[in-house]
């Protein structure tokens, strides 16, 4: 299991990985924060960085990859219709269509938390795991506002 998390002090990304159950000693590199990070043998169900009950589970599709096909497959598409070869251009679309589902399928889900944005990887989210919830994701933001306005 891998988990990428930002620093809880400095807010520098970071991420630690471990094949099985562990507690790993996470010390920041840019700002030399110490933690103890719970690395869980199965899917979490608390947050291994700030210890938050809620998690929601995402697929782990990186965002830039999914824009770069659509671009590359707009881009071809136009590129065929204005030479009028429709064959080709409904082949760029569909293709990347499919290329898009098939990378979609193929890649793990990530476990989120609502509080912090911890993502663990390389494990397979439990019945106990929901999609993300917006309504959730409002409160956590709300509270945030609320802590750094205080
Ligand atoms: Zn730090
Ligand atoms: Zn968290």
């Amino acid at each position: 299991m891998k988990i990428r998390f930002l620093c809880p002090v400095c807010e520098c990304p970071t991420s630690v990985q471990s094949a099985g159950a562990a507690a790993v000693n996470w010390e920041c590199a840019a700002c030399d924060h110490r933690q103890v990070i719970q690395l869980p043998a199965t899917a979490p169900t608390i947050c291994a960085v700030c210890g938050n009950h809620e998690l929601y589970k995402k697929k782990n599709f990186p965002h830039w990859l999914g824009l770069s096909i659509l671009t590359f497959a707009c881009i071809g598409f136009l590129t065929f219709m204005a030479r009028y070869e429709w064959g080709w251009a409904w082949a760029v679309l569909l293709g990347s269509a499919a290329v898009d589902g098939i990378l979609y399928l193929s890649v793990g889900d990530a476990i989120v938390c609502y509080r912090c944005g911890a993502q663990a990887s390389g494990t397979t989210p439990g019945a106990e795991h929901h999609p993300f919830e917006l309504t959730i994701h409002e409160r956590y933001r709300q509270e945030k506002i609320r802590r750094d306005t205080v």
